[in-house]
């Protein structure tokens, strides 16, 4: 089957064509300034990128340009659009109401829609590609795959908050945790990849990019997550602030004379890496070399996500009682071996020992413990979008 996985989001949308009977992919790009001007980067496997910079009021035209490179004849993967056989969406925020990807009907884009609130700036966009795809290849099947899925095993104790219970009855004020795609990937290779015993098996996945999130994950169900009702809280991250006193918000925002949409911009936008470092960077490649350079607030903006992910990391081995592997993924995970080994000396107590020529590898599935290592460590690269095509292709399947 022919796969297109699209990730939607207000001014841009990610796209990949999968043949999910290789997983290869057969094409993928983006469009770019979606209701600004409009800029699509086209890439057919084995060819070089194609950058067209044409009009796109709206993602109906960005997708239909999307449609067309892909049939294009000279360039395209595929010679019609008969040949993509499903849709599969990432949807940001699925609430309570999805466990699991689900084919696309009515009734779901109406569940979907009544999450709205929770994920104002995603769920909008990501049900405005449902319907254009709906549009412009109908009767082919959709599916969506929502990052807060993987993450509804969690027992009551670890998604409440300590507010009153009323926030959580009448609102749904409560943890759901992200990036649950991959926390779900990346924990079920691990198991693979590791030999575990997926019945008997405590995995904490590290997925640290520009936004981070760390997963406890007990027998493949995950029992606890550092994201929350929105993906700010939890550890630092590129430009959010994570975890903070919530009582700065009232002070920051009575010194500096800002409303809440103003606070929110600062802890969602100018906080993390790159408002510790005084604006140098979100970027750990543009942070480390500042470091280098003796930039101390640099330095301290390292030292404190490293510090942030060890302290969550100890706390899920609390939490799990016990740890059989700790997985890094995604742009730092996979590629920044000074974090990976800053957060696992830290936890020598656990009796991990590090390969460190091993840990110098960037980007491949690769263990980095020792073999006489008590727990093991990995990278093991995320890949959202051969997730959203597989749990596509399954739910296609069984419904035919
Ligand atoms: P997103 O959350 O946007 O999907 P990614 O998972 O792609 O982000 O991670 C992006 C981040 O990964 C970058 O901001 C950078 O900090 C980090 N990164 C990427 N490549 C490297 C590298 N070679 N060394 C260190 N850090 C890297």
């Amino acid at each position: 089957m022919n796969v297109l996985v699209i990730n939607c989001g207000s001014s841009s949308l990610k796209y990949q064509l999968i043949d999910s009977d290789t997983e290869a992919v057969l094409a993928k790009g983006l469009c770019e300034r979606i209701g600004i001007d409009g800029r699509l980067v086209y890439q057919k496997a084995g060819l070089d990128k194609e950058i067209t910079e044409a009009p796109m009021p709206t993602h109906k035209e960005a997708i239909q340009m999307v449609l067309d490179a892909l049939t294009n004849e000279k360039t395209g993967a595929i010679r019609s659009l008969k040949e993509v056989d499903a849709v599969g969406h990432r949807v940001v925020h699925g609430g309570e109401k999805f466990a699991a990807s689900t084919i696309i009907t009515d009734e779901v884009i109406k569940a979907v829609e009544e999450c709205n609130d929770l994920a104002p700036l995603h769920n909008p966009a990501n049900l405005i590609g449902i319907r254009v795809c709906q549009e412009l290849m109908p009767g082919v099947p959709q599916v969506a795959v929502f990052d807060t899925a993987f993450h509804q095993t969690m027992p009551p104790k670890a998604f409440l908050y300590g507010l009153p219970i009323k926030f959580y009855h009448d609102y749904k004020v409560r943890r759901y945790g992200f990036h649950g795609t991959s926390h779900s990937f990346v924990s079920k290779r691990a198991v693979e990849f590791l030999g575990l015993d997926k019945d008997n098996s405590k995995v904490i996945v590290c997925h640290l990019g520009n936004g981070s999130s760390i997963s406890a994950v007990v027998n493949g169900k995950c029992i606890d997550t550092t994201m929350g009702l929105t993906p700010l809280e939890g550890t630092v991250m590129g430009t959010r602030s994570g975890n903070i006193d919530p009582a700065i918000m009232e002070y920051v925002a009575k010194k500096e004379n800002l409303d809440i949409p103003g606070v929110m911009n600062v802890l969602n936008k100018k906080s993390g890496l790159f408002g510790l470092s005084g604006g140098v960077s979100s970027d750990m490649r543009d942070l480390e070399a500042a470091a280098a350079d003796g930039n101390m607030n640099a330095q301290n903006a390292l030292d404190v996500l490293i510090y942030s992910v060890t302290k969550f990391v100890g706390g899920f081995v609390a939490a799990m009682n016990g740890v059989d592997a700790i997985v890094f993924t995604a742009g730092i995970g996979e590629n920044d071996g000074k974090v990976r080994a800053g957060v696992v000396k830290n936890l020598g107590y656990l009796g991990i020992t590090l390969d460190e020529e091993a840990n110098k590898q960037r980007g491949e599935e690769i263990v980095i413990s020792t073999p006489d290592s008590k727990v093991k460590v990995a990278v093991i690269p995320t890949n959202e979008e051969l997730a959203i095509c597989r749990d596509t292709v399954a739910l296609v399947k069984a419904a035919n």
